[in-house]
């Protein structure tokens, strides 16, 4: 289990596992079972008293969701990685484990609209205040630091205005105030992105998402230091309880290990629609991290990969426009989710972020005429067919 490999594409494949331990089983087993026997009474105590290895009851460890989390660890580069029954059930289960009432937020000027639902709701029962700063300098962000501030909270890229933050930048100026760095990592994956390399202190992710990459699954992901993760295990994940089922973790771990074919395609095909949509006179913007002329190119350049696999763009028009367009489309599919191999496509404003409320949308540059598409691994040429006699034939 322990052995490291050079080359993310081997770790994702052999991390976590070994079938020698398994019978010669090739994929890891689905441990499908509550609790776990105790050879004696004493075995028992010594189990609960940490004493002793060993799993007790699936709430607080499973084999098989085990090999998962070992993986994701492996990836980001973390010491401990924790799984949980959504990306929300790790979100949540992090940020109510690293503040009390009355703490203070620093977030990214943008975000998943549940993020920010639960952070509102954090202010109402709790009196945790959330600042939403635009994270281009360090003033900006020093000047909105209080001595109750705990943690800064950061989308790169953001969702779904694909801004970049420069997160060694961020880490530096948390680094000295000590202030916790969570990144939601879910638009890149380790593959294209490793946060806690760039100094950021939890990763977490909806591995919902391009980890598990096929549609199938809802799934959750936290991980970094390995005191920091053991308080999260030990308190919101064990007595709040969201864990991921380890038929789920399985899922997950089989649609990983095909991540980085997967990202590289996802990532190849969006470059080539930004191209072609940014040529199109019924589109008046688009934002994708990977295009050379996006603001946030040189970000990109330095901290990701490539440009990950979903864009945006306002097409000319507002949200009859918007539905007239989407409903044109053949085979892409309206839907919300993002980063399986299927083209999905969705309108922001009243989908996803339709809980963020008016103003706060428009702070966020989430117009109206603002599409979502998260490109799948069709070939490009047929996604764009698609894209372009749907825009051809609105209005
Ligand atoms: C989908 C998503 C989430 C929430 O994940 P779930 O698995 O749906 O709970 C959080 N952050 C981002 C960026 C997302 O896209």
């Amino acid at each position: 289990m322990g052995k490291k490999f050079k080359h993310i594409e081997t770790e994702l494949i052999h991390k976590g596992y070994d079938s020698k331990e398994l019978l010669g089983s090739l994929t890891p087993p689905i441990f499908q079972t509550t609790t776990f026997t105790f050879e004696t009474a004493e075995q028992g105590a010594a189990r609960f008293a940490g004493e002793e290895e060993g799993h007790v009851y699936t709430r607080i460890s499973n084999p098989t969701v085990q090999v998962l989390e070992q993986k994701l660890a492996a990836l980001e580069k973390a010491e401990k990685g924790l799984a949980f029954a959504s990306g929300m059930a790790a979100i949540s289960a992090v940020l109510i484990a690293l503040t009390k009432a009355n703490d203070h937020i620093i977030c990214s000027s943008g975000l998943y609209g549940c993020t920010f639902g639960l952070l509102s709701m954090m202010d109402e029962k709790y009196n945790i205040q959330t600042d939403y700063v635009a994270m281009t300098d360090a003033k900006n962000i020093e000047d909105k630091i209080r001595p109750e501030t705990k943690v800064f909270y950061i989308e790169t890229p953001i969702n779904p205005t694909m801004e970049v933050i420069d997160l060694e930048l961020v880490s530096s100026i948390a680094k000295k105030h000590n202030i916790l760095v969570v990144v939601d990592n879910t638009f890149s994956t380790p593959y294209l992105q490793r946060p806690l390399e760039l100094g950021a202190d939890v990763v977490v992710h909806s591995a919902t998402k391009y980890l598990g990459g096929h549609g199938d699954v809802i799934a959750g992901i936290a991980a970094g230091k390995k005191e920091l993760m053991e308080q999260i295990a030990a308190t919101t994940q064990k007595d709040i309880g969201g864990i991921l089922s380890p038929f789920d973790a399985w899922l997950v771990i089989r649609g990983m290990k095909t991540l980085p074919l997967r990202m590289d395609k996802h990532s190849e095909n969006a470059l080539q629609i930004a191209e072609k949509l940014k040529q199109h006179p019924k589109v008046k913007h688009i934002f994708y991290p990977g295009d050379p002329d996006a603001g946030g190119y040189s970000i990109m350049k330095k901290q990701m990969k490539s440009g990950g696999g979903t864009l945006s763009f306002e097409i000319d028009g507002g949200k009859e426009e918007v539905q007239e367009f989407l409903n044109k489309l053949q085979f892409i599919k309206i839907a919300v989710s993002l980063g399986d191999t299927e083209t999905l496509i969705q309108h922001p404003a009243t989908m996803t972020h339709a809980v963020v409320p008016y103003e706060q949308r428009q702070k966020m540059g989430i117009t109206d005429a603002l599409i979502r598409l998260s490109v799948g691994i069709e070939a490009w040429q047929d996604i764009w067919e698609d894209l372009n006699q749907a825009l051809d034939r609105f209005k």
